[in-house]
């Protein structure tokens, strides 16, 4: 007797259009035009000198409004990772769950 088993995984993953996540055309072209001061600056997170135009993003504040300045991509994806275990950590919530039993001995006398 052969047994053949399926398995079938299915993965939906949504993403944000480039727009929606704050790197549409108006942060391609603030980007383009900050880039001319880009080397030389000091890192928005760290605050090392920015050496060159490879590995470094645009930085934008906290709330997408506008830019902080350059920052190593490293340095900016940490800051990112870093606040979204932080909103992780704080939406979630425990539940504790205590059961309670009660034993009854009765002796026969
Ligand atoms: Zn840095």
């Amino acid at each position: 007797m052969t047994t053949t088993v399926t398995k079938t995984t299915t993965k939906t993953t949504t993403k944000s259009s480039t727009t929606a996540r704050g790197y549409g055309w108006e942060h391609q072209k603030a980007r383009k035009a900050a880039l001319v001061w880009a080397v030389g600056s000091d890192c928005t997170r760290c605050g090392e000198k920015i050496e060159s135009t490879k590995g470094i993003h645009y930085d934008h504040n906290d709330d997408r409004t506008g830019y902080l300045g350059w920052a190593h991509a490293y340095c900016n994806c940490k800051a990112g990772s870093d606040k979204a275990h932080r909103i992780r950590r704080t939406t979630v919530t425990k539940t504790t769950t205590t059961t309670t039993i009660t034993t009854t001995i009765t002796e026969e006398i």
